[in-house]
């Protein structure tokens, strides 16, 4: 069923595809990556017309119009632009985070670069825009595990040192389940909450782990409160089959739904579909966290990686319709340092990166790695300390931030020593905690989103950014010639 399922999707697909061609991007990351704020950057460039030196076509000036258009997919929410913008640019707060997919279609409307293409192509592409939690992705080594590997595997990662303290709550209520008893509905939602309390807390800023499965658990969607999403790992577990009316039973038929329900069926229809990617890392939050945030980081990105490597995945070769063919991996938010350290962190995401790609034995598309910030709420100055001159960032720090003892109200602008990066991405990787004479010494504040410019006509500029072009030329560039 899976099958005939795909057959008519992609059917469907290239049959729209003949009659105006359509790139759908994917834009993932775990929670906070940047996804909202990118989406949002990307759009208000390309429909005003922002200043992307780095996108041939629209540097070049072939790009005549870009505007939004109906999505194709009526069962998924609208990916909401107009609130986003109007948070970002008329309030200058940043946007409400992606708790869940949804979709826009931007058209653009362009002039072939070659003679020929002018003769053939209409000079109009689609691009179907899709953003969903990076939590999701990380389902899909759950279709092939059943309930009692996934709850052991529960059970081994939350023994791991980094894990122990935050776990010892839910280890303490699942060790008193006995899988015989009766099923309890209340029981299995103090399961699911305490597994989900413990969840939160491995994300939070001084641990900033990334998050284990069930994805639909700290991102639940629309799906919050569903059996499907009522159940939770148990430490001690039946031996053989247990009793069809048990707890261990009935957490086991909801872990399955929660498969067939949730997990396939969003592949099916979403990830299947995508032709490009772009996967957002806070790569300077784990980075200031230390060395065990960074390997936590790299796992996740692994992981994240081998859902987009059908092949060895027998699920995921059975439902991908095509394949995609150019991935790129971005941390964001760039703006917080000086430009001096802009590729120091792009060789520190690229080592990530590679690690991952290694790990995840990934190969048949193109992937490329970029540090880039989608608005850019800052710009670089320099203070003279002495006989040093200093170069700092200035933006205005969100209201509540601090920094050695000092509290923001969020309406003044401040100039910032951001500190540096390492110089070499190799301390960030050694076993046994970080040379302290090259840790990371960064100082982060939240900076308010930026005020726009205006040009002498009165004429607002688009959001600023810093290498957003880069993407859009890895991304889009090609569909575009
Ligand atoms: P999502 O959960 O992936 O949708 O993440 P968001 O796009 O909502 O971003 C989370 C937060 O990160 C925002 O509220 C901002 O504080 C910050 N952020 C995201 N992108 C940027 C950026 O380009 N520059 C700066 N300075 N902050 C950013």
């Amino acid at each position: 069923a899976d099958e005939a399922l795909i057959a008519l999707d992609t059917i469907a697909d290239r049959a729209t595809n003949l009659l105006s061609p359509t790139l759908r991007l994917g834009v993932t990351g775990l929670s906070r990556a940047g996804k909202t704020v990118f989406i949002s950057a990307l759009v208000h460039n390309l429909i005003h017309g922002g200043r992307l030196p780095m996108f041939e076509a629209q540097s070049s000036g072939r790009i005549s119009r870009a505007y939004l258009e109906h999505q194709p997919d009526d069962a998924v929410p609208r990916f909401q632009y107009e609130d986003h913008i109007r948070a970002l640019v008329e309030e200058r707060i940043w946007p409400e985070s992606t708790r869940a997919i949804s979709e826009l279609r931007l058209t653009i409307e362009y002039e072939s670069a070659s003679a020929w293409g002018r003769m053939l192509s209409r000079g109009k592409l689609s691009l179907d825009i899709v953003d969903y939690p990076g939590e999701w992705l990380l389902d899909l080594p759950l279709i092939s595990k059943d309930y009692a590997s996934f709850s052991k595997e529960a059970v081994e990662l939350a023994e791991l040192p980094v894990r122990k303290e935050v776990a010892r709550e839910w280890i303490r209520l699942a060790e008193s389940v006995d899988p015989n008893q009766d099923a309890d509905e209340l029981l299995a939602r103090q399961l699911f909450e305490a597994f989900t309390a413990y969840l939160r807390a491995c994300k939070e800023d001084t641990r900033a782990l990334s998050t284990l499965p069930p994805g639909r658990f700290l991102m639940p969607g629309d799906l919050d409160g569903s059996p499907a999403l009522t159940f939770g790992p148990l430490v001690r577990l039946a031996e053989g089959k247990p009793r069809p009316s048990s707890m261990q039973a009935m957490m086991e038929r909801r872990y399955e739904a929660y498969k067939s329900h949730v997990v396939k069926p969003f592949f099916r229809e979403h990830i299947a579909r995508l032709d490009r990617q772009i996967v957002l890392i806070d790569a300077m939050q784990a980075i200031n966290a230390g060395p065990e945030a960074v390997a936590d980081l790299e796992r996740a990105l692994t992981e994240i990686l081998e859902c987009f490597r059908p092949g060895r995945n027998s699920f995921l070769t059975s439902i991908f319709s095509r394949r995609i063919d150019r991935i790129l991996i971005a941390a964001t938010k760039a703006d917080q340092i000086h430009h001096e350290s802009h590729d120091r962190l792009q060789s520190i995401v690229r080592r990530i990166a590679e690690r991952a790609i290694a790990r995840a034995d990934f190969s048949g598309a193109t992937v490329d790695v970029v540090a880039m910030a989608a608005v850019r709420a800052t710009r670089e100055g320099t203070v003279n300390r002495g006989r040093e001159t200093l170069p700092v960032i200035i933006g205005t720090p969100m209201a509540g931030e601090t920094i050695g003892g000092e509290t923001f109200d969020g309406r003044t602008e401040t100039a910032i020593f951001p500190g540096d990066l390492p110089e070499t991405p190799a301390a960030l990787f050694r076993k046994g905690g970080t040379d302290p004479a090259s840790e990371p010494n960064i100082r982060f504040v939240r900076f308010r989103p930026p005020l726009l410019e205006r040009t002498a006509e009165g004429v607002t500029l688009s959001l600023p950014h810093i290498r957003l072009d880069r993407a859009l030329q890895f991304l889009l560039g090609d569909q575009l010639a």
